[in-house]
């Protein structure tokens, strides 16, 4: 309830799945995503630097969503909403060709093999997301575990995605415009290394 009292920035599953998020925006264009946004730095930090796009954060966990949200709130920004939704049901929440860049970042490695249709970047997932994005969309994929990566851009390669500018250490990198996660603060903290990539989706 006091997450959906945030009714500027929050739009319900069921609304999502039922109304145009793009109308939701002042300005229309395509929206930019990040899943499993957590408490939210990565994209609100996004959505303040570039005040003329739309960006989307997607979560599963309310009790994490709403930090994200007061965070919205109190950079006052105008150019962002969230969704309390599945990743898996994002081809329900936007329609095809409606995003324009999708951001992964530090989503739970899932490590046991049999488990691996829940990793966030398990060929499945990357189909819907193919489904949403315009012609020559991007994901951009942020990660500390390196058995993940390398599933990752195997299952990217496997879906005809073009991958891009990969990096086994991001911060020690000579990527420019890096904005650090919650999650990413805590593992470069310790020493560790950050893998990324992007997958380009070809047509
Ligand atoms: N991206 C943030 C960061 O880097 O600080 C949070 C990383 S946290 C390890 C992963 C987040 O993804 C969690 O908040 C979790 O609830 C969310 N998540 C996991 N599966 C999801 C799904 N299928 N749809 C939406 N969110 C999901």
């Amino acid at each position: 309830e006091k997450l959906l009292s945030y009714s500027k920035y929050v739009v319900k599953e069921e609304d999502a799945a039922n109304f145009s998020i793009s109308d939701k925006f002042d300005s229309k264009g395509p929206v930019n995503i990040e899943i499993g946004t957590g408490r939210g730095k990565f994209i609100t930090s996004f959505a303040k630097n570039n005040p003329g796009l739309n960006y989307v954060g997607i979560e599963c966990k309310e009790e994490v969503l709403i930090k994200a949200v007061k965070k919205a709130e109190d950079m006052e920004l105008q150019n962002i909403k969230f969704i309390i939704g599945d990743a898996l049901r994002m081809n329900e929440y936007f329609s095809n060709g409606e995003v324009e860049r999708i951001f992964i970042n530090f989503c739970d490695p899932w490590p046991k093999r049999r488990h691996a249709k829940r990793r966030l970047v398990y060929r499945k997932f990357l189909d819907v997301y193919k489904e949403i994005l315009i012609p020559g969309g991007e994901i951009h994929f942020k990660t500390d575990n390196e058995k993940l990566f390398e599933f990752a851009l195997n299952e990217m390669s496997g879906s005809g995605l073009r991958l891009k500018n990969i990096t086994f250490d991001l911060h020690a990198s000579d990527y420019e415009g890096n904005i650090t996660t919650e999650y990413e603060e805590k593992f470069a903290q310790k020493g560790m290394k950050i893998f990324r990539c992007e997958a380009h989706k070809i047509d």
